[in-house]
Protein backbone atom coordinates (compact mmCIF):
# COMPACT_ATOMS: atom_id res chain seq x y z
CA UNK A 1 0.00 0.00 0.00
CA UNK A 2 1.38 3.23 -0.94
CA UNK A 3 2.18 6.56 1.60
CA UNK A 4 0.67 9.82 1.50
CA UNK A 5 2.49 12.54 1.77
CA UNK A 6 1.40 16.21 2.05
CA UNK A 7 4.27 18.97 1.47
CA UNK A 8 3.59 22.20 3.47
CA UNK A 9 4.63 24.82 5.02
CA UNK A 10 1.80 28.12 5.45
CA UNK A 11 3.76 30.65 4.21
CA UNK A 12 4.34 30.65 0.20
CA UNK A 13 7.75 30.51 -1.39
CA UNK A 14 9.28 28.57 1.18
CA UNK A 15 9.98 25.93 -1.35
CA UNK A 16 7.08 23.40 -1.34
CA UNK A 17 7.09 22.63 -4.91
CA UNK A 18 10.78 22.46 -5.13
CA UNK A 19 10.94 19.84 -2.28
CA UNK A 20 7.91 18.08 -3.57
CA UNK A 21 9.30 18.01 -6.77
CA UNK A 22 13.26 17.27 -5.92
CA UNK A 23 12.19 13.99 -3.42
CA UNK A 24 9.42 12.71 -5.77
CA UNK A 25 12.84 12.65 -8.86
CA UNK A 26 14.92 10.87 -5.99
CA UNK A 27 11.85 8.45 -5.08
CA UNK A 28 11.72 7.56 -8.29
CA UNK A 29 15.14 7.42 -9.40
CA UNK A 30 15.56 4.73 -6.29
CA UNK A 31 12.90 2.70 -7.87
CA UNK A 32 9.73 3.64 -6.16
CA UNK A 33 6.40 4.54 -8.21
CA UNK A 34 5.88 7.87 -7.15
CA UNK A 35 2.52 9.72 -7.98
CA UNK A 36 3.36 13.79 -7.26
CA UNK A 37 -0.38 15.62 -6.65
CA UNK A 38 -0.57 19.30 -7.19
CA UNK A 39 -3.20 20.95 -5.12
CA UNK A 40 -2.10 24.52 -5.11
CA UNK A 41 -5.28 25.13 -7.14
CA UNK A 42 -5.32 28.16 -9.52
CA UNK A 43 -1.85 28.85 -9.20
CA UNK A 44 -0.46 25.25 -9.93
CA UNK A 45 3.06 24.98 -11.27
CA UNK A 46 4.74 21.79 -10.35
CA UNK A 47 4.26 20.98 -14.31
CA UNK A 48 6.64 23.56 -14.97
CA UNK A 49 9.35 22.24 -12.54
CA UNK A 50 8.79 18.92 -13.28
CA UNK A 51 9.24 19.34 -17.58
CA UNK A 52 5.85 18.75 -17.55
CA UNK A 53 4.10 21.84 -18.60
CA UNK A 54 1.06 22.01 -20.79
CA UNK A 55 0.56 17.89 -21.01
CA UNK A 56 -1.95 17.38 -18.66
CA UNK A 57 -5.10 17.25 -19.77
CA UNK A 58 -7.38 16.58 -16.64
CA UNK A 59 -6.97 17.14 -12.99
CA UNK A 60 -6.53 15.68 -10.06
CA UNK A 61 -10.51 17.20 -9.58
CA UNK A 62 -11.39 15.42 -12.49
CA UNK A 63 -10.40 12.27 -11.35
CA UNK A 64 -11.96 12.87 -7.51
CA UNK A 65 -15.18 13.84 -9.38
CA UNK A 66 -15.35 10.36 -11.26
CA UNK A 67 -14.75 12.14 -14.98
CA UNK A 68 -11.77 10.62 -15.94
CA UNK A 69 -9.75 7.04 -13.99
CA UNK A 70 -6.41 7.99 -12.72
CA UNK A 71 -4.03 6.19 -14.59
CA UNK A 72 -5.33 8.32 -17.72
CA UNK A 73 -5.08 11.47 -15.52
CA UNK A 74 -1.89 10.56 -14.63
CA UNK A 75 1.16 12.06 -17.09
CA UNK A 76 4.21 10.21 -16.97
CA UNK A 77 7.65 11.77 -16.93
CA UNK A 78 9.53 11.14 -20.31
CA UNK A 79 13.04 11.11 -18.04
CA UNK A 80 11.81 9.49 -14.95
CA UNK A 81 9.87 6.75 -16.24
CA UNK A 82 8.64 5.57 -12.61
CA UNK A 83 7.81 9.61 -11.95
CA UNK A 84 3.83 10.82 -12.75
CA UNK A 85 1.78 14.18 -12.85
CA UNK A 86 -1.62 14.75 -11.34
CA UNK A 87 -1.76 18.42 -11.67
CA UNK A 88 -4.42 20.97 -10.35
CA UNK A 89 -7.39 22.74 -11.71
CA UNK A 90 -7.36 26.56 -12.49
CA UNK A 91 -10.58 26.91 -9.66
CA UNK A 92 -11.78 24.97 -6.86
CA UNK A 93 -14.86 22.69 -8.55
CA UNK A 94 -17.76 23.80 -5.55
CA UNK A 95 -18.73 19.58 -5.82
CA UNK A 96 -15.24 18.70 -5.01
CA UNK A 97 -15.44 17.34 -1.16
CA UNK A 98 -12.73 15.90 1.25
CA UNK A 99 -14.27 12.24 0.93
CA UNK A 100 -13.80 12.47 -2.98
CA UNK A 101 -10.55 13.40 -2.59
CA UNK A 102 -9.65 10.85 0.20
CA UNK A 103 -11.42 8.26 -2.23
CA UNK A 104 -9.12 9.23 -4.74
CA UNK A 105 -6.35 8.76 -2.73
CA UNK A 106 -7.24 5.32 -1.91
CA UNK A 107 -7.08 4.08 -5.54
CA UNK A 108 -3.69 6.26 -5.93
CA UNK A 109 -2.33 4.18 -2.91
CA UNK A 110 -3.16 0.61 -4.89
CA UNK A 111 -1.05 2.01 -7.85
CA UNK A 112 1.94 4.04 -6.59
CA UNK A 113 4.63 3.53 -3.29
CA UNK A 114 4.27 7.23 -2.49
CA UNK A 115 2.03 10.21 -3.37
CA UNK A 116 3.39 13.71 -2.74
CA UNK A 117 1.23 16.11 -2.36
CA UNK A 118 2.46 20.16 -3.44
CA UNK A 119 0.04 22.19 -1.00
CA UNK A 120 -0.90 25.61 -1.58
CA UNK A 121 0.60 28.18 0.62
CA UNK A 122 -2.06 29.13 3.48
CA UNK A 123 -4.05 26.72 5.81
CA UNK A 124 -7.42 27.52 3.16
CA UNK A 125 -9.78 25.01 1.53
CA UNK A 126 -6.69 24.07 -0.92
CA UNK A 127 -4.31 22.95 2.22
CA UNK A 128 -7.56 21.08 3.87
CA UNK A 129 -8.04 18.92 0.46
CA UNK A 130 -3.86 18.63 0.11
CA UNK A 131 -3.69 16.99 3.73
CA UNK A 132 -7.29 15.53 4.50
CA UNK A 133 -6.30 11.70 2.94
CA UNK A 134 -2.57 12.04 4.42
CA UNK A 135 -0.36 9.45 6.00
CA UNK A 136 2.33 11.94 7.00
CA UNK A 137 3.66 15.37 6.12
CA UNK A 138 6.95 17.18 5.53
CA UNK A 139 6.48 20.71 6.41
CA UNK A 140 9.00 23.32 4.57
CA UNK A 141 10.26 26.44 6.54
CA UNK A 142 13.19 28.70 5.62
CA UNK A 143 15.59 29.94 8.65
CA UNK A 144 13.12 32.84 9.20
CA UNK A 145 11.02 33.88 12.24
CA UNK A 146 8.24 34.60 10.00
CA UNK A 147 8.32 31.36 8.10
CA UNK A 148 8.92 29.26 11.52
CA UNK A 149 5.69 30.90 12.67
CA UNK A 150 3.65 29.69 9.84
CA UNK A 151 5.17 25.85 9.84
CA UNK A 152 4.07 26.25 13.92
CA UNK A 153 0.64 26.92 12.51
CA UNK A 154 0.85 24.44 9.92
CA UNK A 155 1.68 21.83 12.57
CA UNK A 156 -0.87 22.63 14.99
CA UNK A 157 -3.56 21.89 11.88
CA UNK A 158 -1.80 18.77 11.22
CA UNK A 159 -1.71 17.48 14.73
CA UNK A 160 -3.77 14.09 13.91
CA UNK A 161 -1.45 13.38 11.61
CA UNK A 162 1.29 10.39 12.90
CA UNK A 163 4.61 11.69 11.07
CA UNK A 164 5.09 15.57 10.45
CA UNK A 165 8.59 16.32 10.10
CA UNK A 166 10.68 19.36 9.17
CA UNK A 167 12.57 20.57 5.99
CA UNK A 168 15.15 23.10 6.78
CA UNK A 169 14.86 24.95 3.13
CA UNK A 170 17.54 27.28 1.40
CA UNK A 171 20.15 27.37 4.38
CA UNK A 172 23.37 29.12 3.53
CA UNK A 173 26.03 26.36 3.25
CA UNK A 174 28.48 28.60 4.16
CA UNK A 175 26.13 29.62 7.24
CA UNK A 176 25.39 26.07 8.24
CA UNK A 177 28.03 25.64 10.91
CA UNK A 178 27.30 28.56 12.52
CA UNK A 179 23.28 27.68 11.95
CA UNK A 180 23.35 24.76 13.82
CA UNK A 181 21.71 25.92 16.93
CA UNK A 182 19.48 28.01 14.94
CA UNK A 183 18.31 24.65 13.36
CA UNK A 184 17.92 23.40 16.90
CA UNK A 185 15.83 26.40 17.88
CA UNK A 186 13.22 25.66 14.59
CA UNK A 187 12.90 22.04 15.50
CA UNK A 188 11.76 23.57 19.07
CA UNK A 189 9.61 26.50 17.20
CA UNK A 190 8.17 24.42 14.75
CA UNK A 191 7.65 21.29 17.22
CA UNK A 192 9.12 18.76 15.15
CA UNK A 193 11.83 16.48 14.28
CA UNK A 194 14.34 17.41 10.91
CA UNK A 195 14.27 15.14 7.85
CA UNK A 196 16.49 17.33 5.92
CA UNK A 197 18.29 20.41 5.47
CA UNK A 198 18.32 21.95 1.84
CA UNK A 199 20.94 24.15 1.21
CA UNK A 200 20.35 27.48 -0.37
CA UNK A 201 21.24 26.35 -4.53
CA UNK A 202 20.88 28.49 -7.53
CA UNK A 203 20.13 24.76 -9.32
CA UNK A 204 17.12 24.67 -7.56
CA UNK A 205 15.46 27.41 -10.07
CA UNK A 206 17.82 26.48 -12.93
CA UNK A 207 16.49 23.16 -13.28
CA UNK A 208 13.05 24.01 -12.65
CA UNK A 209 13.08 26.63 -15.02
CA UNK A 210 14.40 24.11 -17.60
CA UNK A 211 11.95 21.32 -16.79
CA UNK A 212 14.86 19.18 -15.89
CA UNK A 213 15.11 16.97 -12.74
CA UNK A 214 17.16 17.95 -9.43
CA UNK A 215 18.42 14.32 -9.29
CA UNK A 216 20.34 15.07 -13.25
CA UNK A 217 22.72 17.23 -10.33
CA UNK A 218 24.06 14.06 -8.85
CA UNK A 219 25.28 13.94 -5.47
CA UNK A 220 25.67 17.72 -4.47
CA UNK A 221 23.58 20.56 -2.85
CA UNK A 222 19.80 20.18 -3.22
CA UNK A 223 20.12 17.42 -5.21
CA UNK A 224 21.82 15.63 -3.05
CA UNK A 225 19.64 16.50 0.16
CA UNK A 226 16.67 15.66 -1.40
CA UNK A 227 17.98 12.41 -2.13
CA UNK A 228 18.83 11.95 1.65
CA UNK A 229 14.81 13.27 2.38
CA UNK A 230 13.95 10.73 0.02
CA UNK A 231 16.02 7.85 1.56
CA UNK A 232 15.00 8.70 4.81
CA UNK A 233 11.45 8.61 4.30
CA UNK A 234 11.89 5.21 2.76
CA UNK A 235 13.81 4.07 5.85
CA UNK A 236 17.14 3.57 3.94
CA UNK A 237 20.80 4.50 5.57
CA UNK A 238 21.96 6.90 3.70
P1 LIG B 1 6.56 27.31 -2.78
O1 LIG B 1 6.03 26.15 -3.56
O2 LIG B 1 6.64 27.03 -1.31
O3 LIG B 1 5.81 28.58 -3.06
P2 LIG B 1 8.83 27.15 -4.57
O4 LIG B 1 9.27 25.75 -4.50
O5 LIG B 1 8.01 27.56 -5.75
O6 LIG B 1 8.08 27.56 -3.22
O7 LIG B 1 10.13 28.06 -4.43
C1 LIG B 1 10.05 29.49 -4.46
C2 LIG B 1 11.31 30.01 -5.16
O8 LIG B 1 12.44 29.67 -4.37
C3 LIG B 1 11.53 29.39 -6.53
O9 LIG B 1 12.04 30.39 -7.39
C4 LIG B 1 12.59 28.32 -6.29
O10 LIG B 1 13.40 28.10 -7.43
C5 LIG B 1 13.38 28.94 -5.16
N1 LIG B 1 14.00 27.93 -4.27
C6 LIG B 1 13.36 26.97 -3.56
N2 LIG B 1 14.24 26.24 -2.86
C7 LIG B 1 15.48 26.74 -3.14
C8 LIG B 1 16.83 26.40 -2.74
N3 LIG B 1 17.07 25.41 -1.90
N4 LIG B 1 17.84 27.14 -3.25
C9 LIG B 1 17.60 28.16 -4.11
N5 LIG B 1 16.38 28.52 -4.53
C10 LIG B 1 15.31 27.82 -4.06
MG1 LIG C 1 4.35 25.97 -4.77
Amino acid sequence: MGIVIAVASGKGGTGKTSVTGGVAAALAMAGQRVLCIDMDIGLRNLDISLGLSDRALMDFADVALGRCTLSRAAVHHPDLKELSLLTAPMALPPSLSPYRVRSMLSAARTLYDYVLIDAPAGLGPGFQYAVCGADRALVVATNDASSLRDAQRVVAELDWLPQVHLVMNRIQPKLLRKLRTTIDDAMNTAGLPLIGVIPEDAQVMLCANRGIPLTSQGRKGAAMACRNIAWRLMGRRI
